[in-house]
């Protein structure tokens, strides 16, 4: 069983932050995915997929958002699949049959690619450097405004305070 390299995940993704010289939240993902040559496609799954959140499509180039999820959701789902296109597309481009694991879905995957790509997300949209650099400059900053500074959700800001 292959064991996750969680601290290559967050090195790759603080080296993205130093690259674009991010200094105050948000991270803008969108710009970050931009530079690495994708696009990103807002787009609706339907109901059949409505579970979807997005998905890499690396021929294409492209990392797919589904729009009605919140905003705060897309840019977990684009910095996660931005994590599978920095960390894992030599290994998806070399094993077809991985490729499946392309799709994120709501429910929790206990596949090593998928847990690299959401600690990568974790690291590149709450760098703790960050993190430590707002309540700084806001200590009194709450759960919901720092979630308005990083533009993530509650959920994702209230479990990054504790595991940051
Ligand atoms: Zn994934």
């Amino acid at each position: 069983m292959e064991t996750p390299d969680y601290n290559n995940a967050k090195q790759k993704a603080l080296a993205l932050l130093k690259e674009t010289n991010t200094v105050v939240p948000p991270v803008d993902v969108d710009d970050l995915i931009m530079k690495e040559g994708l696009k990103i496609e807002k787009v609706v799954f339907g109901e059949k997929f409505n579970d979807v959140s997005g998905f890499l499509d690396i021929p294409e180039k492209a990392i797919y958002v589904n729009l009605e999820d919140s905003y705060g959701r897309q840019n977990f789902t684009k910095a996660h699949e931005l994590g599978h296109w920095v960390l894992h597309r030599t290994l998806f481009e070399t094993h077809p049959s991985k490729q499946v694991l392309l799709r994120q879905a709501n429910q929790n995957t206990t596949a090593v690619e998928e847990k690299e790509a959401n600690v990568f997300a974790a690291e590149l949209l709450i760098p703790k450097y960050l993190y430590l650099y707002t309540l700084g400059s806001c200590p009194d900053a709450d759960i919901d405004r720092l979630a308005d500074l990083f533009q993530v959700s509650k959920q994702f800001m209230a479990y990054r305070m504790i595991n940051i």
